[in-house]
């Protein structure tokens, strides 16, 4: 996992890159925040970048903003895109099901599965998910004792390929007491040239020495809004800004017919969707960085964060609660349009 295949995380990717380029890489870390927004793709993508032997750095920001990445082609990239790497050890919840049945199940068991499972769902799908695609049907996955020796028993082992060993626990909140307390004795006396990772979505249930043993990276939750922005909406959104920016009033007024003719959900749906995309580039733009968000056009993605500043975001986010109100109330859709761009273009010239 490359972290330009991270939608999303930008923030989060500069400062792995850097905490590696820096040399100051703690031996445990956690990695706390939802799956599904990136936080194990985020974990692999550093272990493969600490790993690579060509690591890239963009002068200027690279993909989505991007300062650096790994190269996906040295052979150790290649075998982490695989995840095939013989120093790459994945952990996680099992439990027996229908064809792997008895006492002594472990990850052991699943490594194929798993690593079916993480490509089928581009490392972002859930615990849920998981237990789907093992069809562990009602029964609750754990992260057993026996995990905790087989993870020992590896990292104590030399590295394969000479470079890190990197031991990958997703969903540690899923180790069980007994599992916590071996794992304890990893994260005390740690080998040299390994990296514990643990991927949380939660630290109410972790034992607090182990979270006090491990540096801690917050994985930002992306709203489901921007996570599945259709095209469409993206579209949309980017002939919106420009229009506004310039605005054109005839081409504007097809612009709100086209917007008009949609459900009222999906009207709603598209205005949050503008109003999270205007949130996003304020902060960009006041952290000097290019918008978060892909619109599929790299020209905006690279301007629009700086039109977006303290002198206008109050006003716009009121201009998009106004309508977003208006139309859950069912006010005349394209009134309320027409006005919320008067008010968008009035404040994007505010800058
Ligand atoms: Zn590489």
């Amino acid at each position: 996992m490359q972290f330009k295949d991270i939608k999303g995380q930008t923030l989060t990717a500069n400062h792995l890159t850097e905490i590696i380029d820096s040399g100051r890489v703690s031996h445990a870390q956690l990695f706390l925040g939802d799956t599904a927004s990136g936080s194990l793709a985020l974990a692999i993508a550093y272990a493969q970048y600490l790993n690579c032997e060509h690591r890239q750095h963009y002068d200027a920001a690279g993909p989505d903003g991007l300062r650096a990445d790994s190269c996906g082609e040295c052979p150790s990239c290649k075998k982490y895109q695989q995840l095939t790497h013989s120093d790459l050890h994945l952990f996680f919840p099992n439990a027996a099901t229908a064809t792997v049945k008895g006492n002594n199940i472990s990850v052991a068991d699943f490594q194929s599965e798993f690593r079916e499972f993480l490509n089928a769902k581009h490392q972002t799908g859930t615990l849920d998910e998981w237990y789907e695609f093992m069809q562990i049907e009602n029964k609750q996955g754990l992260i057993r004792e026996r995990d905790a020796d087989e993870m020992v028993r590896t990292l104590g082992m030399k590295s394969y390929e000479g470079g890190y060993k990197v031991a990958i626990i997703w969903m540690a909140e899923k180790m069980n007491a007994q599992t916590a307390n071996k794992i304890l004795k990893c994260l005390e006396e740690p080998t040299p040239g390994t990296l514990i990772i643990l991927v949380a979505e939660s630290s109410d249930k972790m034992l607090s020495t182990i979270i006090s043993r491990t540096q801690l990276v917050k994985v930002r939750n992306i709203c489901n809004e921007v996570r599945n922005a259709s095209d469409e909406f993206r579209t949309l959104y980017v002939t919106w800004m420009r229009q506004l920016f310039k605005l054109n009033m005839a081409s504007l007024s097809a612009w709100v017919d086209t917007l008009h003719s949609k459900s009222r959900e999906v009207q709603k749906q598209f205005l949050l969707f503008a109003q999270e995309s205007v949130r996003d580039a304020f902060l960009r733009n006041n952290a000097g960085l290019p918008s978060q968000i892909d619109f599929g056009d790299e020209k905006f993605n690279n301007s629009f964060p700086a039109m977006i500043t303290e002198h206008n975001i109050e006003a716009l986010n009121d201009a998009f609660n106004n309508a977003i109100f208006a139309i859950e109330r069912n006010a005349y859709g394209k009134i309320a349009f027409m006005e919320l761009s008067f008010r968008i273009s009035k404040a994007l010239k505010k800058r």
